[in-house]
């Protein structure tokens, strides 16, 4: 591994300067369980890393009501399914928190992280694009907001322009009678990449029955996780019955694009497609129905 400089920006501003600096040869460190493994096998070589723990506004865990939730882009998973509101109003995103890793890993790992790795098979960013996440980046141009299902653009791929770091990213205050949930398949219980993974989310209209809106995610089936568009659609003003989830599922299925490859073969990831956005769809409809 070539040396680098380690910085600890204590503010945006810095952190900011500190990146643009060095341009691509600068990249954050938030909680190094993905870039420090990237580095030691050689994967880039960089100039600088910047540790944006001590940053405020990537540590930032808030909500209000207006605004919805703002989270940091460094905020380490156990805080986020640690955290009453999240495991409230947000419980897709603690299924997310929760399985990245293990207690070792969640103690460092980030969503933030999770999304800027843009790995296809990140466990939170289905999570993100079924909330309706909006990304919040700041650069030396100042800062931009970007739709979450824009945010990946190839396998390890961004929008992130050299220069530009990601501070938050804020859900939109949860919608009357509205639930969500992220289900993967692994071959093992856990510390494993998912071979395929939905999330869910799901508004009910006021009698509990029919379906307002909803948005499906789907990780590990293409080169970017990918807004099952049209799936989500399908539902919006129909009654949220077993045989419409079974539709949607299908859908989902078709808006996958699998390879195969050593973790699962196109069959079984389409297959596991419409298996888990069956199960997703159905426990955030149940999560809707309680809330
Ligand atoms: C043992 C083990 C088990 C794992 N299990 C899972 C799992 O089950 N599911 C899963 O999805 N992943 C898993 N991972 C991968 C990893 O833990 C996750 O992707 C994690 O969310 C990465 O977060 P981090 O904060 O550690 O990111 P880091 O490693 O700090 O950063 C990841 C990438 O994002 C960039 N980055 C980080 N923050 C920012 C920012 N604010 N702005 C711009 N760029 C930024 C970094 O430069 C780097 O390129 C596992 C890793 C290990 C080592």
């Amino acid at each position: 591994m070539k040396d680098f400089e380690y910085v600890s920006p204590k503010s945006l501003k810095e952190a900011v300067a500190l990146m643009a600096e060095k341009g691509p040869k600068a990249r954050c460190l938030a909680g190094g369980t993905d870039i420090l493994v990237q580095l030691r096998g050689g994967r880039f070589q960089i100039d600088r890393l910047l540790d944006v723990k001590n940053v405020a506004e990537l540590n930032e865990l808030s909500y209000s009501p207006k605004d919805g939730l703002t989270l940091g882009a460094a905020v380490p998973c156990y805080r986020i399914y640690e955290d009453k509101t999240v495991q409230k109003m947000y419980p897709g995103l603690a299924d997310s928190a929760s399985l990245i890793g293990g207690t070792q890993i969640q103690g460092r790992a980030s969503v933030g992280g999770n999304l800027c790795n843009s790995s296809p098979s990140g466990d939170a960013i289905p999570t993100l694009i079924a909330h309706g996440v909006t990304c919040v980046i700041a650069g030396p141009k100042g800062q931009r907001t970007v739709p979450v299902e824009e945010f990946c653009t190839g396998p390890g791929r961004n929008v992130l322009q050299p220069g530009e770091l990601l501070v938050s990213m804020k859900f939109p205050s949860p919608a009357r009678n509205s639930g969500a949930n992220y289900l993967r398949f692994i071959p093992r219980n856990e510390m494993d990449i998912a071979v395929a993974g939905v999330g869910a989310w799901v508004q009910l209209d006021a009698s509990k029955r029919k379906v307002a809106s909803a948005r499906i995610g789907l990780a590990a089936v293409g080169p970017t996780p990918i807004f099952a568009r049209e799936a989500g659609k399908f539902l919006e003003g129909k009654e949220a019955s077993q045989s419409n989830v079974e539709e949607v599922a299908e859908m989902a299925k078709k808006a996958a694009k699998p390879i195969d490859d050593m973790r699962g073969t196109t069959k079984q990831r389409v297959h596991l497609v419409g298996v888990l956005t069956k199960r997703a769809l159905t426990k955030a409809i149940e999560r809707a129905k309680e809330g």
